[in-house]
């Protein structure tokens, strides 16, 4: 199990456990929305396309998206291990991403797919929004974010799933106990 996607709506704590988990395989975190922001706080170019549409709650377009990513796959050994997480987004994601791991001559082991409530993610992102400074932290981006999730990214699980390759796992509860399902449900894939 080294080369892994995490999935789930805005706020179900993707973030959280793709960090962990890579610690946990020796494997690298990707996250394309901390590499957006991190872009955005450095005033790059790509930090100034991104904004606009980060600001809004829209995805950013996949032309971008699909080079920043292809670029830190083939740094130095990180295709060996990683886990990607909010990437892919869309089906055009779905596709660069086949192609990406093809040339780089390796395959996706699995798919975390975390189920949470709505209602209690939208509470939690609200709660979030309090300290966390996030100009994609208001009410009416965060219930945007929920929609575009639910439009465009819900159907990949689909795609991955006649892979055979999604695990759901319960993504309520204590970031450990969270944890240890992800774990216990990636074993089932082995
Ligand atoms: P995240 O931190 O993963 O929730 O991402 C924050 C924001 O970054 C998203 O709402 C999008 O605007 C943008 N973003 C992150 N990943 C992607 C992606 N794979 N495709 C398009 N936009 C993305």
């Amino acid at each position: 199990m080294s080369r892994l996607l995490i999935m789930g709506p805005p706020g179900a704590g993707k973030g959280t456990q793709a960090s962990t988990l890579a610690e946990r395989i020796g494997g690298v975190h990707i996250s394309t929305g901390d590499i957006f922001r991190e872009n955005v706080s450095q005033q790059t170019e790509l930090g100034r396309t991104a904004q606009r549409y980060m600001d809004a709650g829209e995805y950013v377009p996949d032309e971008v998206t699909n080079a920043m990513v292809r670029d830190r796959l083939a740094q130095g050994t990180t295709r060996e291990a990683f886990v990607l997480d909010g990437y892919p987004r869309t089906l055009d994601q779905v596709e660069t991403l086949d192609g990406i791991l093809d040339e780089l001559g390796v395959k996706l082991d699995g798919v975390v797919s975390l189920v949470v409530d709505t209602d209690e993610v939208v509470a939690r992102l609200l709660k979030r929004a309090e300290t966390s400074g996030r100009s994609d932290d208001t009410e009416d981006v965060v219930r945007h974010r929920q929609e575009v999730y639910r439009v465009e990214t819900a159907p990949l699980l689909e795609v991955y799933s006649q892979r055979g390759l999604v695990r759901e796992v319960d993504g309520l509860g204590e970031i450990d106990d969270v944890a240890e399902r992800i774990d216990e449900a990636l074993a089932s894939l082995a």
